[in-house]
């Protein structure tokens, strides 16, 4: 099972998870663009992009 994808809230600074799960090749070599995630820290949509994100183990 992969792991999740999260990155880190820039008004908190906590872990956010984005709902997708890969590891840590798969993320490197995706194209990921305007992915937007629902923040539960601030409560605002957040857009994260590849190089924000990592992958939680
Ligand atoms: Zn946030």
């Amino acid at each position: 099972m992969a792991p999740n994808v999260v990155f880190t809230c820039p008004n908190t600074g906590k872990t956010v998870p984005t709902g997708i799960s890969m590891d840590e090749h798969t993320l490197a070599t995706a194209t990921l663009s305007g992915n937007f995630v629902y923040c539960p820290h601030c409560r605002q949509t957040h857009v994260w992009s590849k190089e924000q994100a990592r992958v939680e183990r």
